[in-house]
């Protein structure tokens, strides 16, 4: 929890930050061409018939703009958006009560979808096929059934684990995205943009200095501009210039490929006390002290994606990267 790039915790501060520089519109979000593509397209369609967008799921590791994403198409499709998570609707009621505030054309965006209750998701199901509630309201001989008519809503799922889904919701989506970690480009962009909202002064090259160091996560990149921003003006004059970045994210232990001591701790502990692997998930969650989830859905999809870890059937093993990111010397077998 400690850990200051993690991806996800937010702050009072970061989140009036975070409300000047959020995308309103698809045009805006930056990166994910595919996606971006597909939405336009989707969006228009509905908007064009007069209906409501498809049930939506976004899936990607946190801060990848999934919740961004849910509040872009509440805008485009011009209609209202009611946010909540699995783990908040803990029982069915508190889904019936969400469901029966809807208005045509409503968004519901419920974040870690994969954890909601077996029996909140079986409200789900009726709710995203025929937009009917069908609820059981008391108990023993004075429980009823109630049918209700639902009006044309889009839900609009987000999870780090779409693996983690029950295939019935899963198969309730009409439109299934995944996001992707941002190239190094777009996160310039991201950072930009943000400095140029917020009144932050900053060079391109710092700009990227940034961007290069935010482990392909925009909402790290806005952090880091943040931090940043404060060293620039405490240790320079206020402009973010690529040195200035330089020494602001070195004193954070962000490290030139973004890595943090929480990234660095786990590839040492892979090479240092497993020999490189393979490993099984909760020996390294044990041996580094946190949950096999924090492992599986923040710290490790980046170290995948940049190879520096490899899932094999046996367990994680280190690349050749990862011995040469701190110049140790792979072990040779013989
Ligand atoms: P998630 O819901 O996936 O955890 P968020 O949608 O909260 O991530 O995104 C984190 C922050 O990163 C947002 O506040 C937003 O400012 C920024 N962000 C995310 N995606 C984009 C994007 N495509 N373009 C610009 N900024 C983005």
């Amino acid at each position: 929890a400690d850990r200051f790039i993690a991806p996800t915790q937010t702050s009072k501060v970061e989140e009036q930050f975070d409300r000047a520089i959020r995308p309103q519109k698809l045009s805006d979000y930056t990166g994910q061409p595919v996606v971006k593509e597909q939405m336009e397209i989707f969006i228009h369609a509905a908007r064009n018939r007069g209906e409501a967008l498809d049930h939506t799921l976004i899936f990607g590791p946190p801060g990848l703009g999934k919740t961004t994403l849910a509040n872009i198409i509440a805008h485009e499709m011009e209609g209202d958006i009611k946010t909540t998570s699995g783990p908040i609707l803990e029982k069915a009621g508190d889904l019936a009560a969400l469901l029966t505030n809807l208005e045509a054309g409503d968004i519901l965006f419920i974040d870690e979808i994969h954890r909601l209750s077996p029996n909140v998701e079986e409200v789900l199901y009726p709710a995203m096929e025929d937009y009917q509630l069908d609820i059981i309201i008391g108990e023993g001989p004075a429980a009823r059934s109630i049918k209700l008519d639902l009006p044309p809503f889009t839900l609009v799922g987000a999870t780090t684990r779409a693996g983690s889904l029950t295939s019935p919701l899963r198969d309730r989506f009409g439109i299934v995205q995944r996001l992707e970690f941002y190239n190094i480009e777009d996160l310039t962009n991201i950072v930009m943009r943000s400095a140029r909202l917020s009144g932050t002064i900053i060079s391109e090259e710092g700009a990227k200095e940034v961007a290069k160091r935010s482990r392909g996560t925009p909402r790290i990149a806005n952090r880091l501009l943040r931090r940043a921003r404060d060293y620039a003006e405490v240790k320079g004059d206020g402009e973010i210039t690529k040195p200035i970045a330089d020494l602001a994210l070195n004193m954070l232990s962000v490290d030139e490929q973004g890595f943090d001591h929480m990234d660095r701790r786990l590839l040492l502990v892979m090479i240092e006390k497993f020999a490189g692997g393979p490993v099984g998930v909760d020996n390294l969650a044990a041996a580094i002290s946190e949950e096999r989830e924090t492992i599986e859905d923040v710290l490790e999809p980046y170290l995948i994606q940049q190879g520096y870890i490899m899932r094999t059937p046996r367990g994680r093993v280190v690349t050749d990267h990862a011995y040469l990111h701190f110049g140790i010397d792979k072990p040779s077998i013989d």
